[in-house]
């Protein structure tokens, strides 16, 4: 584990709502722009039975699982299952892109990233999980320049992404202006929506 800790979901098209977050250590990508290099190496040890109560006993709806990579914890399917029925808690499950998700419980919101090549990781991305997600999930391209944006409207097209997910714009937090990403949206008129990095722009973690 990395840490657990409750806050606002800053990110995906569930932005907004209050939440559990269960940050799990370890990481396959090393994305040029991480923001989350602390989760690399794991901060404290959890049994998925410890970690299960915690949960349970939380007061938020939401349980927000991410990383790291939350995929790579080989028990984390059960879990889900578990904690879907259990506890009646909604989960959302954030994932980098490089990992299948064909085990993830349909009843969760999965909110997959497709790295650009700014990442220096965007061929690590498995593009048949676009097969498995639902209508109702997120896939996000966060964009450092033009040539990202230009990358992910590619993918969007090659993969029909706009009829099959929702698709959410990000920027690289400081390194692109949020306005100009605006700007490049609305020029294209696509159904895709601007995400803004919300916990980052009201200072909580
Ligand atoms: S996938 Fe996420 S945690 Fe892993 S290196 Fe990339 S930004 Fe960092």
């Amino acid at each position: 584990m990395s840490e657990i800790f409750e806050s606002i979901i800053g990110e995906s098209t569930l932005s907004g709502f209050p939440a559990l977050f269960v940050r799990f250590a370890g990481c396959n990508l090393r994305c040029a722009w991480c923001d989350t290099a602390y989760a690399y190496e794991p901060a404290y040890f959890s049994s998925s039975r410890q970690l299960y109560e915690k949960v349970k006993a939380s007061r938020q709806k939401f349980v927000l699982f991410t990383g790291g990579e939350p995929l790579l914890q080989s028990g984390l399917p059960d879990l889900i299952n578990e904690i879907a029925s259990g506890c009646g808690k909604k989960v959302i499950l954030e994932t980098n892109g490089s990992v299948g998700i064909e085990n993830v419980n349909p009843g969760v919101h999965i909110s997959m990233d497709c790295k650009p090549p700014s990442s220096r990781e965007h061929q690590k991305c498995l593009f048949g999980n676009f097969e498995i997600l639902k209508r109702t999930d997120d896939v996000k391209f966060v964009v450092e320049d033009r040539n990202d944006y230009e990358y992910s409207r590619r993918m969007i097209d090659a993969y029909d992404l706009e009829k099959r997910v929702n698709v959410v714009f990000q920027t690289v937090h400081g390194k692109l202006d949020a306005a100009r990403l605006a700007e490049w949206i609305v020029e294209d008129a696509r159904p895709v929506r601007l995400n803004l990095q919300l916990h980052k722009y009201i200072g909580v973690k």
